[in-house]
């Protein structure tokens, strides 16, 4: 197997889902362990996969693995994902509607597409489910979007298409698989203080007030693009609770 078939084919979409057959898994295998480019994308492809799978499991698991292959971003990126995730189980008291209401992503992000070009070179399929996915997002139909998106990211993970699925989780509810992503988002310098500002919204989404204050007070520190939102939200939440 090469990586050519391994794009053209879906394979690593279809390996974490666990839809290949015996052989054609054992081949994949045999592959991704000598091929860094297949082994980080199984990685993140796992990474986005455990933000909305909460009780499902693949077969795959990269922490297995970690003991005898470098700790790469993305591996950091599932564990801070899974870290995460405990950290919100371990304090959950019913959401209290009003602060879900705070956590509510008004404006997604804007995305515009790149024009066809013609005679140019072909594009791939992670860039055609992408823009299929954004077509959906465009037209406000943010969890019809999810899945296609999520598909796109599979085949190959960017920062920002990460940030676009972690926005449609947003709008679709998916408050948790939104965090998964917007870990990914914010590894790309230029998306890091939208990405935590948007974390935050998901925390309230999801009732944690002190992790959504935590957030939001760093990115009023940090003084970028987000920081008056950041203080303004942060005011609002402690106003609902009465502080
Ligand atoms: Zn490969």
């Amino acid at each position: 197997m090469r990586c050519e078939d391994v794009r053209e084919r879906g394979v690593i979409e279809q390996y974490v889902t666990a839809r290949l057959t015996d052989p054609e898994r054992e081949a994949f295998e045999e592959h991704f362990f000598e091929c860094d480019s297949c082994f980080e994308a199984v990685e993140l492809a796992t990474a986005v996969r455990e933000g909305f799978e909460s009780g499902a499991r693949t077969s795959f698991d990269p922490r297995r693995l970690a003991p005898w292959r470098r700790l790469s971003l993305a591996a950091a990126a599932v564990l801070l994902i899974a870290t995460g995730l405990i950290l919100y189980r371990s304090s959950t008291p019913p959401p209290d509607p009003a602060i879900v209401a705070l956590g509510r992503l008004a404006e997604v992000p804007p995305y515009f597409p790149e024009p066809a070009v013609r005679g140019g070179a072909e594009r791939d399929s992670a860039q055609e489910l992408f823009e299929e996915g954004m077509a959906l997002y465009v037209a406000g139909d943010f969890e019809a979007a999810v899945p296609t998106l999520e598909a796109s990211l599979i085949l190959e993970p960017t920062p920002g298409r990460s940030l676009y699925l972690a926005a449609a989780r947003l709008r679709s509810g998916d408050a948790r698989g939104a965090l998964g992503a917007l870990e990914i988002a914010g590894t790309e310098p230029l998306l890091t203080e939208r990405s935590r500002f948007y974390s935050a919204l998901a925390h309230l989404q999801l009732g944690d007030t002190q992790a959504a204050l935590e957030v939001l007070r760093g990115v009023e520190d940090g003084e970028g693009e987000f920081a008056v939102e950041a203080r303004q939200l942060a005011e609002r939440v402690q106003q609902l609770l009465g502080w």
